[in-house]
C-alpha cells in the first residue's frame, strides 16, 4: 500500500482563509473540506489570540490541531508550547516611549472592547477575545513612515519587535509566524508544507514553507515578488480572500494527491 503524503498547511486568516471584511470562511470550505478528509495539518497561523483561535478552531472543524497565535508570538495545540515574553511587559515597553511617538500608537490595551469592536467590525463579544492578549499588542498607527521608523528603533532596543500585518501594526517580543511554524514542522514532521497568506507578516512563513500561496487582498498595496515566485515556488491568487485559497488549496491538492480526485466543489 502507497504511504499517503503528511501534508501541513499554515494559513493566515483574515484576508486570506477569512474574508477581509466579513471574516466568512464559506468560499474556502470546499478545500478545507477536503484537507480534513485527506487528514492534513491545517495550522492556523494569525495575530489573533488563543482565546479567539479556539472558537474558530471549533468552527472550522480544526479542534485539537496546532495553531500560531498572536502571529506566533504564542503557540497552542502542540506539547510543551509556550509564547514569549508577557503581554504586562510589552505594555510597559510602551511607556518608555517618547510622548510624541507613544501618541501615534492606538494598541488594543489602549481600548475598550466597544473601540475594538467598531474597528474590527467583530462583535462585542468577539472583541473581547480579541483584547484577552498574552503575548503581544496589536494597534492602529497613526504617524508618518519616518516617525515609524523611530518608534521601532526604539522599540527593538528593548527587544520588542514592530510588524505590519493587513490592518495592525503588531508589537512582540520577536518570535515571529515562521519562527513558531518551524516549531511545528520539528514537531509534526509533514513530507510537505505550503502556506497562505496575503500581508508582509507572512512573507517569512510563505518563503520558508516548501510551496506558499499569496492570497489576493485589494485592501492594501499587493507585496513586492518574492523569491519563491521565479522558481515558481510561490504562487499569487487572482481571487481574494477564501475565493482563492479554495482554488489554491484544491488545485494543489490536485497535484499532491491525483489519485483522490475531488468531490463535486462547483
Ligand atoms: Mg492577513
Amino acid at each position: 500500500m502507497k504511504k499517503t503524503l503528511k501534508l501541513a498547511v499554515f494559513t493566515d486568516l483574515d484576508g486570506t482563509l477569512l474574508d477581509h471584511r466579513t471574516y466568512s470562511w464559506d468560499a474556502a470550505k470546499p478545500a478545507l473540506d477536503r484537507l480534513v478528509r485527506l487528514r492534513c495539518s491545517v495550522v492556523l497561523a494569525s495575530s489573533k489570540t488563543a482565546a479567539e483561535v479556539l472558537v474558530l478552531q471549533e468552527r472550522l472543524a480544526l479542534s485539537g490541531q496546532p495553531a500560531l497565535v498572536e502571529n506566533g508570538a504564542g503557540l497552542i495545540g502542540l506539547d510543551g508550547a509556550q509564547g514569549t515574553g508577557t503581554y504586562a511587559a510589552l505594555r510597559r515597553t510602551l511607556d518608555l516611549l517618547p510622548a510624541h511617538l507613544r501618541a501615534q500608537f492606538t494598541g488594543f490595551g489602549d481600548m475598550t472592547a466597544k473601540d475594538v469592536s467598531s474597528l474590527t467590525g467583530l462583535s462585542p463579544e468577539a472583541a473581547a477575545l480579541a483584547k484577552a492578549r498574552d503575548y503581544s499588542e496589536p494597534g492602529l498607527w497613526t504617524g508618518d513612515g519616518q516617525e515609524l521608523e523611530t518608534f521601532a528603533k526604539i522599540l527593538a532596543h528593548h527587544g520588542v519587535f514592530a510588524q505590519r500585518g493587513g490592518r495592525f501594526l503588531t508589537l512582540s517580543f520577536g518570535r515571529t509566524k515562521a519562527d513558531a511554524m518551524a516549531e511545528v514542522t520539528r514537531t509534526l514532521k509533514p513530507d510537505v508544507t505550503l502556506a497562505l497568506g496575503d500581508a508582509p507578516n507572512d512573507v517569512a512563513m510563505l518563503e520558508q514553507a516548501n510551496f506558499g500561496v499569496i492570497v489576493a487582498n485589494p485592501h492594501h498595496a499587493p507585496l513586492p515578488q518574492l523569491r519563491g515566485e521565479t522558481e515558481g515556488r510561490i504562487i499569487r491568487t487572482q481571487e481574494p480572500g477564501p475565493l482563492g485559497w479554495n482554488v489554491a488549496v484544491n488545485a494543489f491538492l490536485d497535484t499532491l494527491f491525483p489519485d483522490q480526485g475531488h468531490m463535486s466543489h462547483g
